[in-house]
C-alpha cells in the first residue's frame, strides 16, 4: 500500500476527473445540497457538529462508522466495515463537511478493519472532484492504530469528502438517459436488489435486428470499485459509438450489461458486502442473494435460447493496480484462445501500456469468472483497474480494450 501512496501523483486531476462525470450527470449530489435534517434513506446518518462545521452523511453513498469531536476544528471520524473481518480491505468513506466560518478542519480518519486505502477526493457538487493535495494527507499508525489525518480547507459552501468519486444510482440513470439517445442501445430493468432498488440492465445491438452471439458486461459488484465502474462506462460508450467496427459489431453481437449490481451496497457506501451481509462475488454458485440469482437468470435465459450464443462475459472492477483476471488458456472455451488474442492485440494497441495479465488468479472461488466459464464454457474476464489510476488513462485503456474486443470477436467463427 505504501507504494500506492509513494506514487500518488502531487498535482491535481481536476479535469480529468470532471470531464468523465460532467458527461454523466450534474445531478449526482447537487440536489443532497445543503445538508439536510433527515438522513436520504441510505445508512444511518451520522452527524457531528462543532461550531465551526457539520460533518454529515446524508447522501447516496454516504457512509462513515460514527464521529466524536476533539476541538472546535478537528472531528474524529471511525472507520468500519459493514460486517465483521474478515472482509475486502476496502475502506469506503464519504462525508460531507458543511461550514458554518471558512477555514481548516482537520479530520482523523481511524480505522477499525485494514487501513487507509483510497486518497481523499473532494467535490462541492458531486460533479468536480479533486485529489486532495499530497500535503494535507498524512497516512500514519500509532500504537498498532492505523489512521490517517486529512486536512481540508473550507470556503462558504458545502464540501464532500469522499475515498472515490461518487457514482450513485442517479448517475446511472442519467447515463443510461443519454446513450439510450442512441437507437442500438435500450435500457430494461434486470430486477430489484434486495432492498427493492432498481437494477438497470441495457442491450446494444443494431437496432431492428436478432444477433445471434452474446457478450455480457457486469459492474459494480463490490461498491467501491469506481475506476472500474468509470471503465465499464467508456468501454459501453465505445461499442455505441459510430465507428464502422461498432456498426459492423452491433450487428453481428448483442452486448447486454449490468452496470450495477449491487445498489444496496453503493447507496449505503459499503466496503465490499450487499445487505444480505455477503460479498456478491463469492455467490456465483451458492446463488444466495437476488442480485446474483438475477444474473444467473440472464444467463440462464441466453443458454436456453436456440438463437442465441454467449461468447464472452467480463465483469468490472477495482483493486490497487490494474490487472485483468482471466481464466487460463489451457481452458477450453468457445470461441478458442479469445482472451490471449484479445489482450494479445490490446497490448498493441496500447504502446508502452503493459498488459498486466494474471490466469491463476482465485480459480477455485465461487467468483464469476470463474462460476462463467465453468457453467457456460466462454471466456471470462475480471477487468481490474488501479484506485488511482489516472482517470484519462482509465478512458483510453477502456475505449482501447472496447475496440480490440470488437476486433477479436469479429475474427472469430460465426454459428451457422
Ligand atoms: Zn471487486
Amino acid at each position: 500500500m505504501d507504494n500506492v501512496f509513494e506514487s500518488m501523483p502531487d498535482r491535481i486531476f481536476r479535469a480529468d476527473l470532471r470531464v468523465i462525470l460532467l458527461g454523466v450527470a450534474a445531478l449526482a449530489l447537487a440536489s443532497f445540497l445543503p445538508a439536510p435534517a433527515q438522513a436520504a434513506g441510505a445508512g444511518d446518518n451520522i452527524r457531528c457538529e462543532t461550531e465551526h462545521v457539520t460533518l454529515d452523511t446524508a447522501f447516496p453513498s454516504g457512509n462513515v462508522a460514527s464521529c466524536s469531536l476533539s476541538g472546535s476544528k478537528r472531528i474524529e471520524v471511525r472507520l468500519a466495515p459493514e460486517d465483521k473481518p474478515p472482509i475486502n480491505c476496502s475502506a469506503w468513506y464519504a462525508f460531507r463537511l458543511t461550514p458554518r466560518t471558512p477555514g481548516k478542519v482537520t479530520l482523523i480518519l481511524n480505522y477499525e478493519a485494514c487501513g487507509h486505502r483510497y486518497w481523499p477526493k473532494t467535490s462541492t457538487d458531486g460533479v468536480n472532484w479533486d485529489y486532495l493535495p499530497k500535503k494535507f494527507v498524512k497516512v500514519e499508525e500509532i500504537d498498532g492504530l492505523k489512521r490517517a489525518r486529512v486536512t481540508v480547507k473550507l470556503k462558504n459552501v458545502p464540501l464532500f469528502v469522499s475515498a472515490q468519486e461518487i457514482l450513485p444510482p442517479s448517475v446511472y440513470r442519467a447515463w443510461l438517459g443519454r446513450i439510450t439517445k442512441s437507437p442500438a442501445a435500450e435500457s430494461w430493468l434486470l430486477g430489484k436488489s434486495a432492498e427493492g432498488r432498481d437494477i438497470p440492465a441495457l442491450t446494444i445491438r443494431k437496432s431492428g435486428t436478432e444477433p445471434l452471439e452474446q457478450v455480457v458486461l457486469l459492474g459494480r459488484q463490490h461498491p467501491p470499485e469506481v475506476t472500474g465502474a468509470l471503465a465499464m462506462l467508456s468501454f459501453v460508450e465505445t461499442l455505441l459509438a459510430d465507428t464502422p467496427l461498432a456498426e459492423r459489431f452491433r450487428e453481428r453481437f448483442e452486448t447486454i450489461v449490468v452496470p450495477m449490481l449491487n445498489p444496496d451496497g453503493v447507496v449505503r457506501g459499503h466496503w465490499r458486502h450487499s445487505t444480505g451481509h455477503i460479498d456478491l462475488n463469492r455467490d456465483w454458485g451458492p446463488f444466495t442473494q437476488p442480485e446474483t440469482r438475477l444474473m444467473k437468470g440472464l444467463l440462464d435465459g441466453i443458454e436456453k435460447e436456440p438463437n442465441k450464443n454467449l461468447r464472452l462475459f467480463v465483469d468490472f472492477h477495482s483493486t490497487i493496480y490494474d490487472v485483468f483476471y482471466t481464466i487460463p488458456d489451457s481452458y477450453e472455451t468457445r470461441p478458442p484462445l479469445f482472451l490471449r488474442n484479445w489482450l494479445g492485440l490490446l497490448e498493441q494497441h496500447l504502446p508502452g501500456y503493459q498488459i498486466n495479465r494474471d490466469a491463476g488468479h482465485n480459480l477455485g472461488q465461487p467468483n464469476s469468472k470463474n462460476y462463467v466459464h465453468k457453467r457456460y464454457g466462454v471466456p471470462t474476464m475480471t477487468y481490474e483497474m488501479g484506485d488511482e489510476t489516472d482517470r484519462q488513462k482509465v478512458r483510453k485503456i477502456a475505449k482501447a480494450a472496447a475496440t480490440t474486443m470488437m476486433e477479436t470477436l469479429m475474427e472469430t467463427e460465426a454459428p451457422r
